[in-house]
């Protein structure tokens, strides 16, 4: 079952549901303030790159001009 992130537009808290595909798309309740105006993020399961945010983690510098 995939984890699906929901963060909480009252809030700001960000948490975490197991939910099946077809309950992705529910609402969920925020479990700081009770809310029900959450959004959804992309899931970490599922976080290939092209997401949101500059999230380019490259451990190992590329191969540029020798001229740095
Ligand atoms: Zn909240």
């Amino acid at each position: 079952m995939p984890m699906y992130d929901f963060a909480c537009r009252e809030c700001g808290q960000v948490f975490e549901k197991k939910l099946r595909m077809s309950q992705s798309s529910d609402p969920q309740t925020c479990p700081g303030c009770g809310s029900g105006d959450t959004r959804r993020h992309m899931s970490s399961a599922f976080a290939v790159g092209g997401g949101s945010g500059p999230t380019r983690t490259i451990s190992a510098p590329p191969p540029s001009s020798p001229f740095t």
